[in-house]
């Protein structure tokens, strides 16, 4: 059977009872007081779907309280499907495309998006790298900053102008976590690294000198030189990290073409996401999905900051 046949994206009653089912999985609880034993849920022809009633609180509710759902006037059959899309595409669905699968305006569609995008952003900030793992640290270039003006020099040229990220990827957990940085200089690149990855790590980068002071504080630094030709000597290498930039870049090149360094970490957020929930780890595509509605409470995110 096919997964898009799911009663959950054609039905906007089997839809809350899908999103309670996952949300709620010892019953409803009441956002205000966090009560779960004196809760009803209400019927009636004029009832909105999905409302309950929280009789210590006297005030009624549904699951999309304080989730990115909430104040919606999308059906939740329809946020549900979007979820599964975007979980589904290795390198990312556009807005217009959204908007026209959907059949939401584009502006809907884009704020959908982002919404998503906010639930895919990981509440983990346990540092990389425990047993003394191998640790892969790697910047890369992407799009071009708007909010940087240049200075003097020819446009276009070097990097200074595009939109830096730093990216870390755990080679024994194989998880991902990527940050949007203002400059690649050590410092910044070093307090990143120094609170994300534990002492008794192995870091492994290429030969920037941005690293080399750094990578005396770990148990070991291994390092290659890209700029001589060499990719790697044994565990030494950064090919993990490439292999994702590769589909992170592809994604924002062949997806996303617009984006604004404002919104550079939301996207980040997602190609992390997906590479953290990705089929080499045992997620399937359904499980992926699982995995983001589950990351909807309490991200919450108004128009305004999405602008
Ligand atoms: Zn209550």
């Amino acid at each position: 059977m096919s997964i898009l046949s799911q009663p959950y994206f054609h039905n906007e009653e089997a839809a809350y009872e899908f999103v309670e089912s996952r949300l709620w999985r010892n019953g409803p609880i009441c956002p205000r007081c966090k009560g779960t034993d004196r809760i009803g849920k209400m019927g009636g022809k004029s009832t909105r779907i999905g409302t309950y009633k929280c009789y210590a609180c006297r005030k009624p509710f549904t699951v999309k309280v304080g989730t990115i759902f909430e104040s919606s006037h999308i059906k939740l059959n329809l946020w549900l499907q979007a979820i599964f899309l975007i979980a589904s595409s290795k390198k990312g669905i556009s807005s217009n495309q959204l908007h026209r699968t959907l059949g939401v305006t584009l502006k809907s569609a884009w704020f959908m998006s982002h919404r998503i995008r906010e639930a895919m952003r990981s509440d983990e900030f346990a540092p990389f790298g425990g047993n003394g793992g191998a640790v892969e640290v790697d910047e890369t270039f992407i799009g071009h900053d708007k909010t940087i003006k240049p200075k003097g020099q020819k446009k276009g040229r070097g990097f200074h102008h595009k939109n830096k990220v730093l990216s870390l990827v755990d080679r024994d957990t194989g998880q991902a976590r990527s940050f949007v940085v203002d400059d690649v200089k050590a410092k910044t690149l070093a307090a990143i690294v120094r609170a994300n990855i534990r002492k008794e790590a192995r870091l492994m980068t290429d030969e920037s000198s941005a690293y080399t002071a750094v990578g005396r504080e770990f148990a070991a630094h291994g390092f290659v030189s890209h700029m001589a030709g060499e990719y790697g000597r044994g565990e030494v290498h950064t090919n993990t990290i490439e292999g994702f930039f590769s589909v992170f870049k592809r994604g924002m090149k062949g997806v996303y073409q617009h984006c604004g360094h404002n919104h550079l970490h939301r996207y980040m957020a997602e190609y992390d996401f997906r590479y953290n929930n990705r089929i080499a780890l045992g997620v399937d595509d359904q499980c992926r999905a699982y995995n983001l509605l589950a990351g909807v409470v309490g991200k919450r995110l108004t128009y305004e900051t999405t602008r």
